[in-house]
Formats: C-alpha cells, structure tokens, sequence
C-alpha cells in the first residue's frame, strides 16, 4: 500500500450527481478536490431526470444550465395529476411560481452527469475505476479513504471527506451511521418510449385503478414511463406476458392509447427498480460530510432526490466558506463548517422526506378506498388556489411550507376564507 501526499483540501467519494454537485460547488471555492468513483463510465439506469426550480437556480450560478441546454434538456411547464382517461385531477403550476426559474427541466441522468463533469475546472480530478474501500480514522475524526485504483490500493488524506458513494454508502457505515431503509410495497417498471409526437410541457401522473403511471417527455421525441407494479409482477416475464402487461396498462390508462405503439416497442427498454426511504440521523461526523442517497432517499415520483443532493452540495459548500475553509482548508475549519452542515440541512432533510412520502402515498394506495381518499384530497388541493400554490412551491424546493393542521382541514372539505390568495409569506 502506498500512501497519498495530501494533494487534495476534500475527497469526495462517488461520481453520481451528489459527488460531482459537491465537486463543482467545492471547485467553485477554489479548492482542490478528488472524486473516486468506481464505476468506469456512468450506467445507462433511469433515474435523476427532473431538475426543480431551487436546482436550477443552484446550476444557473454554477454555470451549468447552458451545458444541459446544450443536451437537449426539455423545459416544462406543470406537474398534472390526471385520472386514467386523462381528466385534471391536480395542477402544480410551476409558472405560477415567483423567482427567476419557473418551470423543470427533464434530461438523461448519465447527460446531466456529463454537464456537471464537463463545468469541473483543472483544479478537479476525477478518477473513474477508483473503489473507496474504507475510512481512515486519526485524531479523532475521519482523515483520509483507503482506495483500490489501477491495481494498486493506496491511502489518500484530505481536511474534508464527502461521502456521495449512494445508497450503500461504504463511508456512511464506517462512521457508524445507519440508514434503516423501508422499502415502498411496490416498484416501477420504467420504459423509454421512442419517436413520440410532440407532447405537453408537463410531468404527468395518471392515477389509475392499477396504480400510478408517471410520463414525461426527453429530449429526441422520446417519453419516461414509468408504471407501479406489484413488487413481484414481471419479474422473469416472457415477451407474450409483457405484450399482455402492455395491453393492460392502455387499457386502464386510455389517456396512453395513442402511443400503444411505442409502449410495446419499448417494451426492450424495462428497467424494474426497487424504492426505498430513509433518512440518517446526521448529515456529518468530523472530517465527513454525506450528500445525497448516502444521507437520503425518497420515493421518485415527486422528482426530490437529485435535487435534494444538489442542495445539499450547495449547502455544504456555503458552511465551508463561513467557516474559513476556503481560505485555509484545515481539519478544524473543515469540522466547524460540518457542524453547521448538519445543522442547515438536517429540517430540510425531513421535510423532503415527509412531503414525499405523503405525496407518494397519495398517489400509490392500491386499495379502493386509499384511490378514492387519494384522489378526494387532490381534488381539494386543485380548488383551493392558496394550497395548489404552497404544495408547488414546496415540490419545486423553493422553502419549507409544509401544510398546517388547519390546512388539512381545508383539505378535507373545511371551507377556506384565504383559498383565493397568494400566501403572504412569498
Ligand atoms: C426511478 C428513479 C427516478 C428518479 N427520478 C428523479 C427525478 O426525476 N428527480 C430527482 O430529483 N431525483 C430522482 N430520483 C432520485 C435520484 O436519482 C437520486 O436521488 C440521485 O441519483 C442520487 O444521487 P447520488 O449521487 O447520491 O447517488 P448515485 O447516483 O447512486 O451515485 C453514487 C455513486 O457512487 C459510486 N460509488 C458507490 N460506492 C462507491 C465506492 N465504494 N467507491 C467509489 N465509488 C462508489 C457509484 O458507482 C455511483 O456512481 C430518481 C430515482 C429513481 C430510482
């Protein structure tokens, strides 16, 4: 085993969008990072696709918007909820929202990747094929990674860890944090259908008495579907069993008939993702803070965790210059900043967690009556202006504006003197 020179103010381990957004805002300070990343290049997987607002500003400041319009990215307007035959069941309104970005933007994960990694100046080395193996521990606090990398295995230190190495986060466990994920009842099915006609700006839900359809459009007339299945259904399936699946699905989602086509010629394309929730009890220990799935995971169908993992890499990057890290990148400076991390992020942790796991739930019930609440509730929330404007404000990440007892009440059918007005709050 070799030893590392202390080239480096931060090691950021893992090259997903948490590792290289921890990278571009750590680069932006002027500090010298490293990014181990294990995988060779990024895997083709569906995920990370819908940018949110409070990400956009985040990226526009980084300077990489242009490098994701440069790729195609698709602006869009709304996020609907419609019922099966396509009837409005909730709009959130992103053109409604205040600030300088209203509306998403849907791209490949593996091209965002590429847009965040192309921003990274000289003082950045990325090295693909690099597995952290451990955490090195001395005085007190976690002071370098030991890593295997072109055959060899070597131990590189740094005032700053970042653990951004995902769901089974290697780092997580070697500072004795434990995540507890609770795995959703069901999974998705996701498929990538191709030459698509134009669509609407929009990310759509269909809510169907089979379960949620989620469909939104990327760049070279392609569309995202994904669908919830039983966590069991599909699995080993025979191409008649999936062509029957297929027909099921347009349907009980005749809104999708149009594209019945491309739904069975995409049919190649599936990809069945398991979902899981958890949250960590802190955000950072000395010498190492987590980003992104190392710290947190949601369910995907309110469109959080990318944009979750960008701010927290904004975030961190804000605690390290208040605490003098940037200009002189030491182990105390480094510790102070963590602490503050922990602090800023944790209640926005939370409630990114608990507004997508009630959104989810919402939406996913498989019973009758769970649809039919599900359903009552979206219904309020469309008629009531007021509400339909804090729940978007809330999805596109722009604060923390949970529903109040009271609101709940709205929402369940209490009349709502205020529904006619934009909250004071904005
Ligand atoms: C189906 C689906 C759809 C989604 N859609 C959206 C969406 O529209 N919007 C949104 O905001 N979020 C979405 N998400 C969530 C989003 O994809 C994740 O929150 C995000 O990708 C997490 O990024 P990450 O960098 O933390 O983890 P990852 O993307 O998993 O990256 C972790 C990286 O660390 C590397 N690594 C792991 N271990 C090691 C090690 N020991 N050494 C070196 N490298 C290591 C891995 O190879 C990987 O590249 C979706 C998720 C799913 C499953």
């Amino acid at each position: 085993m070799s030893a590392g020179h202390g080239d480096w103010d931060a090691v950021v381990c893992g090259a997903g969008v948490a590792g290289l957004a921890t990278a571009r805002a750590l680069d932006l300070l002027g500090l010298r990072v490293l990014v181990l990343e294990k995988q060779r290049a990024p895997a083709p997987i569906a995920k990370g696709e819908v940018l949110q607002p409070s990400s956009l500003d985040v990226l526009e400041r980084w300077q990489v918007l242009p490098r994701l319009a440069e790729r195609g990215a698709v602006p869009l307007e709304r996020l609907m909820v419609r019922d099966g035959a396509g009837r409005r069941l909730m709009l959130f309104d992103y053109l409604a929202l205040p600030g300088a970005h209203r509306g998403l933007l849907a791209l490949d994960y593996p091209l965002i990747l590429a847009a965040l990694r192309e921003s990274l100046r000289d003082r950045v080395e990325v090295w693909p094929g690099a597995l952290v193996e451990a955490a090195v521990p001395a005085g007190g606090r976690l002071s370098g990674v030991r890593v295997r990398h072109g055959g060899r295995v070597r131990e590189l230190t740094a005032p700053l860890l970042v653990a951004a190495d995902g769901r089974s986060s290697r780092l997580r466990a070697a500072a004795g944090i434990e995540a507890r994920p609770v795995a959703y009842p069901h999974r998705l099915l996701s498929l990538e259908l191709a030459d698509v006609p134009e669509q609407a700006p929009e990310v759509t839900s269909y809510l169907t008495d089979q379960g949620l359809r989620l469909a939104y459009p990327l760049p070279g007339h392609r569309l995202r579907l994904y669908a919830q299945v039983p966590p069991d259904a599909l699995r080993g399936a025979d191409p008649a069993q999936l062509r029957g699946w297929a027909s099921g699905l347009l349907d009980g989602t005749p809104a999708l008939r149009p594209l019945a086509e491309q739904v069975r010629a995409g049919l190649g394309s599936r990809q069945l993702l398991g979902l899981w929730r958890y949250r960590v009890a802190r955000l950072a220990v000395p010498g190492l803070a987590l980003t992104g799935e190392a710290a947190h995971c949601v369910h995907p169908m309110a469109a959080q965790g990318m944009n979750t993992a960008i701010a927290d890499a904004a975030a961190l990057a804000d605690c390290l210059a208040e605490q003098g890290f940037a200009d002189r990148p030491s182990a105390a400076a480094a510790d102070r900043a963590l602490l503050a991390y922990h602090g800023r992020r944790r209640s926005w942790v939370r409630h990114i967690d608990l507004m997508s796991h009630d959104a989810t739930l919402m939406v996913t019930r498989p019973s009758w009556t769970g649809r039919l609440i599900g359903r009552q509730l979206l219904r309020r929330i469309d008629r009531n202006p007021r509400l339909r404007f804090q729940a978007t404000y809330n999805l596109a990440g722009l604060g923390i504006r949970p529903f109040t007892a009271l609101d709940r009440l709205h929402q369940l059918g209490l009349p709502d003197p205020r529904a006619g007005r934009v909250p004071a709050w904005t």
